[in-house]
């Protein structure tokens, strides 16, 4: 349904959404296209180059100047957390948007074999991180009329599956968050939802599946309408539900 989405030219326009992990991937695309809908675009990401790459990108475009914050989630403190949110709330004055988007695959292998540093680094960038910076972003995101947060899990994020390891266990973490903190904000200005994208042509879909073909795969493109719809107010009524891409 969501996927059919035909979004009016402008819908997102005067928001500012927040992509995290917005250099490349489902992130990227998400950030250029919620541009061309009018949106004021905060990029965070790890490699800077890869932000300005976007950014160029978007001012090309002649969409609202976007933002870069480059930060490598790994080492996120609650102090930098802290720090974002009140650059936002002085830039911008609030957040109507949240993609928590990044996320790292580590390696696939059993739970016999998993070494323990790939599985702290991966809760800490897929589940640590998100919640560290989601917690301090709820002020800006109250500041707003209408604000919408996703949060992207996966197929292994509600059934488990062999040798998909930490992964698999920090997208099960992921829904239990947005689903605590949906809970929490029933009734409130700021709406929560999942969001599966599916099998999507992206270095991290190449690198969990080597032998695929990836021109067999959707592109992140065609996940937009349910990106665009989840940040604009057509989907206010929207809150706490997973969405399949
Ligand atoms: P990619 O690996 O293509 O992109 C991930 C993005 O996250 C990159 O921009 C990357 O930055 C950024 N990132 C990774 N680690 C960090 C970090 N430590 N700090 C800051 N940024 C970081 O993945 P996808 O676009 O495929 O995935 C996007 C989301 O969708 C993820 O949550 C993933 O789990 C989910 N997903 C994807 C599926 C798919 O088939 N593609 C299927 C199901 C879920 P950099 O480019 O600099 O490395």
């Amino acid at each position: 349904m969501t996927l059919d989405f035909k979004a009016p030219k402008d819908c997102l326009k005067d928001k500012v959404i927040l992509i995290t992990g917005a250099g490349s991937g489902i992130g990227r695309t998400a950030a250029i296209t919620y541009a061309k809908y009018g949106a004021t675009v905060i990029l965070l990401g790890r490699t800077t180059e890869k932000l300005e790459q976007v950014y160029d990108e978007i001012e090309a475009l002649g969409a609202p100047q976007p933002a870069i914050i480059p930060m490598n989630l790994l080492h996120l403190s609650e102090e930098q957390a802290l720090q974002i949110s009140e650059k936002i709330e002085q830039e911008f004055g609030r957040l109507d948007g949240l993609v928590n988007n990044a996320s790292i695959l580590g390696t696939l292998t059993s739970i016999e074999q998993h070494s323990y540093e790939t599985w702290e680094q991966v809760m800490q960038v897929n589940v640590n991180s998100t919640f560290l910076l989601t917690k301090h972003l709820l002020p800006v995101l109250r500041q707003a009329p209408k604000s919408s947060i996703i949060f992207t899990s996966s197929g292994v994020g509600n059934q488990g599956r062999a040798y998909w390891g930490v992964y698999s266990v920090s997208k099960f973490a992921t829904e239990g968050l947005a689903q605590v903190l949906a809970d929490e904000l029933e009734g409130t200005n700021t709406r929560v939802n999942i969001v599966n994208p599916g099998a999507t042509r992206t270095a991290m879909r190449a690198k969990a599946f080597p032998g695929e073909n990836p021109n067999d795969l959707k592109t992140s493109d065609a996940l937009m309408p349910l990106y665009v719809y989840l940040m604009s107010d057509a989907s206010e009524a929207e809150h706490n539900q997973r969405f399949n891409g």
